[in-house]
C-alpha cells in the first residue's frame, strides 16, 4: 500500500432513506460494551432477554423467537429456506420488489411458486389471495405487510384463518413493519414472522428478529431432506437459541447487545405510543410533501406510515439532487426500483426519527434544493402543513 490511511470520521447523517435508520444513542452505545463470548453466562443472558423481548415486540407467545445474524434478507431465507422442499407448492402475494423477493428465494430453494398480482402503489385484493389458497393448495402462503418499494400496507388480518382452512403456513415479511405499526402475530394466525434491524427497529442493519410457532416448527421437524443451506438452517438455529446452546455459527455477540436495547427501547415506549409516534410522522410528512406541490404516490388509503412515496417532479433529476440534499443538508432519502427508479422518492421516518423535527428537516432541505432547480416551490416547504398534521393526528389517536 502506497498511500497513508487515515483516520475514518464518518459525517452525521439524517438517515431518512430505506433504512438504515439514526439508531437511538442508547443503541449505539450498547455497541460499543466490552465484547463477550457467546457462551458466556452473561452473553446467554442476554440472549434470553432478546427472546423476551421479541416476544412482545411481535405480540406473541411463540417460544421460538430469536434473531438471525444477518439482514432482513437472510431472516426471509433462513424461514424460506428451512420451510421449503424441492417440489412444495407456495403462493406468494406480489405488490412490488418484496414480493418478487420471495418469489426468488422460493424458486432457489425449489418451491414450485405461483403468484396474486398486485400493480404497483396498489394493495392485494384480500379475496383474491384467499381464492388462490384454496385453489392452489399451497404449503405456504408468503405476504409482505409493508411494501416498502412502494409504500403500501397490506391488511392482514383474515388471511390467516384461510391459510389454516387450506392447511397452509402463513409467512409474513414484517421486515419494515414491525415496531411501527401494529404486527399481531398470534392474533393474525401468522406461522413464520420476518423482521429486519435498521427499519423501525432502529438498529445498525446486522440483524433481524424472527419468531415462528409450534404449526411451523413442526414443518420443521416433519422435513423429508436436509435444509439445503448450512448457515439458514432453522433446526439447527433454534437449538441455538435454546438451553442446549447447540453450536452453530459465532454470534455476532456486540450486535445482540445492541439489538437487546433496541427491543428495550420500544418495550419501555410502549408499542401503542410507538406506533402513534409513526402515524404522526408519517402524516406530516405526507402533508408537508403535498403542499410542497409533490403528488404522493400510490393508493392514499393503504399508505405506510414509515414509508412515504413520492413522485418526483417532471424534469428533476432524481439522483443529482438526492447528492445534492445529502451534501448541503446531511439528509438521506432513497429512490425506488425498477419501474419506479428515478420516479418516486421514498422517504423513511423509522425509529428514532419518527418524529415532527425530522419531517421539518426533510421538507426544508427538499424546498430549497427543488427551488435551486428551477422548481417553484411554496416558502417554508410545507412546514405549516406539516406542523398542522402532526398536531391533528394525535386528536385522532
Ligand atoms: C428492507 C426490507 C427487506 C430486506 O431487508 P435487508 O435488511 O435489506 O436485507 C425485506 N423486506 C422489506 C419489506 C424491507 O423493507
Amino acid at each position: 500500500m502506497n498511500r497513508a490511511v487515515g483516520d475514518f470520521n464518518p459525517p452525521t447523517r439524517l438517515l431518512c432513506g430505506t433504512g438504515p435508520t439514526n439508531p437511538d444513542p442508547r443503541v449505539l452505545r450498547a455497541l460499543a460494551a466490552p465484547v463477550l463470548g457467546q457462551f458466556d453466562p452473561v452473553f446467554t443472558a442476554i440472549m434470553h432477554d432478546v427472546m423476551d423481548l421479541g416476544r412482545l415486540v411481535f405480540r406473541t407467545t411463540n417460544e421460538r423467537t430469536f434473531a438471525i445474524s444477518g439482514t432482513g434478507r437472510a431472516c426471509i431465507e433462513a424461514g424460506l429456506a428451512s420451510l421449503i422442499e424441492s417440489g412444495d407448492r407456495v403462493l406468494v402475494g406480489n405488490g412490488g420488489r418484496f414480493g418478487d423477493l420471495f418469489v426468488d428465494i422460493a424458486t432457489r430453494y425449489g418451491a414450485r411458486v405461483s403468484q396474486v398480482q398486485a400493480e404497483w402503489g396498489t394493495i392485494l385484493d384480500p379475496q383474491a389471495i384467499a381464492d388462490a389458497a384454496r385453489r392452489e393448495r399451497p404449503r405456504l402462503v408468503c405476504l409482505v405487510h409493508g411494501e416498502t418499494s412502494t409504500g403500501m400496507w397490506q391488511p392482514l388480518d383474515d388471511i390467516g384463518a384461510i391459510c389454516r382452512e387450506c392447511d397452509a403456513l402463513l409467512a409474513v415479511d414484517a421486515v419494515v413493519t414491525l415496531g411501527g405499526v401494529p404486527v399481531e402475530t398470534d392474533a393474525w394466525q401468522i406461522d413464520m414472522c420476518f423482521a429486519g434491524g435498521q427499519k423501525c427497529l432502529g438498529l445498525p442493519s446486522g440483524m433481524s428478529p424472527i419468531t415462528y410457532n409450534e404449526r411451523a416448527e413442526r414443518a420443521l421437524a416433519a422435513r423429508r431432506s436436509p435444509v439445503i443451506s448450512n448457515y439458514f438452517d432453522l433446526t439447527q438455529l433454534q437449538r441455538y437459541w435454546s438451553p442446549e446452546r447447540l453450536n452453530h455459527h459465532t454470534l455476532p455477540t456486540s450486535m445482540t447487545y445492541a439489538l437487546r436495547e433496541a427491543l428495550r427501547l420500544i418495550v419501555e415506549e410502549g408499542l401503542e405510543a410507538r406506533c402513534l409516534r409513526h402515524r404522526r410522522a408519517g402524516d406530516a410528512l405526507k402533508a408537508g410533501l403535498a403542499a410542497l406541490g409533490l403528488e404522493l404516490f400510490g393508493d392514499s388509503r393503504h399508505r405506510l406510515p414509515m414509508i412515504t412515496a413520492v413522485r418526483i417532479p417532471d424534469g428533476v433529476e432524481d439522483e443529482s439532487l438526492r447528492l445534492q440534499l445529502l451534501n448541503e443538508f446531511g439528509v438521506e432519502i432513497a429512490t425506488s426500483f425498477g419501474p419506479l427508479r428515478g420516479r418516486v422518492w421514498r422517504i423513511g421516518t423509522m425509529g428514532y426519527n419518527a418524529e415532527l423535527q425530522t419531517v421539518l428537516a426533510v421538507l426544508q432541505g427538499l424546498e430549497q434544493v427543488l427551488r435551486s432547480r428551477g422548481v417553484a416551490v411554496p416558502d417554508g416547504g410545507g412546514s405549516d402543513a406539516a406542523r398542522g398534521a402532526y398536531a391533528a393526528s394525535i386528536a385522532v389517536g
